[in-house]
């Protein structure tokens, strides 16, 4: 069986947004909806998104380089560092993106660390309406050094 780590997360959560082109306006609605319910929780977003939630709802946020320049990388490493606790992210369905592998990885590491990740609208609402956005949570993350230290053979074949 695997072990798992508790990581706890406070009530005040450092949630990361972005949104595809496409899907800014929803996510600037959906922010709008939920601005009093977002608004005692820190929030990160990439460049572009960022930059239009500034605009549109006056929030504070902490912005990172645009998507395709690598703000889902840093979004990601965020993730490992434990500095994010959660996302939102709503991404196109509809159209290839320069950056597909970024997106993956960014899905990918929200998974590895167990994180909550809305990817769409519906999504979104269930989760910032949830009871446990109000409370302490304790995160379970599988603990990872059974994997780190797994044994790797190394020997040469021989010919
Ligand atoms: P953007 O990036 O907010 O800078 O547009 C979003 C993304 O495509 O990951």
């Amino acid at each position: 069986m695997i072990a798992h780590k508790k990581i706890p997360m406070e009530h005040d959560k450092k949630i990361a947004l972005v949104a595809h082109d496409n899907k800014k306006r929803d996510l600037v609605e959906w922010a709008k909806y939920n601005l009093v319910l977002l608004s005692h929780h820190q929030v990160f977003a990439t460049g572009t998104t960022g930059k239009i939630l500034e605009q549109e709802l006056g929030l504070d946020i902490v912005t990172f380089k645009s998507g395709p320049l690598g703000g889902d990388q840093q979004i990601g490493a965020m993730i490992v560092e434990n500095k994010i606790d959660f996302l939102i992210f709503f991404w196109d369905p509809l159209e290839p993106q320069p950056h597909d592998p970024d997106v993956k990885a960014l899905l990918r590491m929200a998974v590895v660390w167990n994180i909550p990740i809305a990817c769409n609208r519906s999504s979104a609402d269930f989760m910032i309406s949830s009871p446990l956005m109000d409370g302490e949570y304790d995160r379970l993350v599988p603990d990872y050094e059974n994997y780190i230290a797994r044994k790797l053979d190394l020997d040469e074949e021989d010919d």
